[in-house]
């Protein structure tokens, strides 16, 4: 169980990481991405608390920095792999992915306590 978790942060950090690095270094492999990329930002929040909740955060769960957010959080998903913990509330997936099955997202927001997220695209 411990060991899942931490191996789940470990991924996570490595994913903020890898994004940080392929916004600013590898510009045209992540507009590549997006274009495979499909859906639409639900405004759930859950990218806003990945390993940990961003600081930027106000007490409603909506970005107080939105307008000059960073990079990796104005273009996030870029791969299928940065939404691997993310699949029961993200709504974007790609291509060679079928749509994800999500539960009613106004529920899950009311029953996480995230009422309101930050808006990402
Ligand atoms: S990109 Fe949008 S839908 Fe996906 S986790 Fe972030 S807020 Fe939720």
């Amino acid at each position: 169980m411990f060991t899942g978790y931490f191996i789940q942060k470990l991924e996570e950090g490595v994913g903020k990481l890898r994004r940080f690095y392929l916004v600013h270094f590898r510009e045209d492999y992540v507009r590549a991405q997006l274009e495979l990329r499909r859906g639409e930002c639900n405004r759930c929040g859950d990218c806003c608390s990945i390993m940990f909740k961003c600081p930027h955060l106000d007490g409603d769960n909506s970005c107080t920095v939105y307008e000059c957010r960073y990079k990796q959080c104005a273009v996030f998903p870029i791969e299928p792999w940065d939404i691997k913990f993310l699949r029961h509330r993200c709504s974007y997936y790609f291509d060679g992915e079928g749509p994800p099955n999500l539960p009613d997202v106004q529920e899950t927001r009311n029953t996480a306590g995230t009422n309101n997220a930050a808006t990402h695209h």
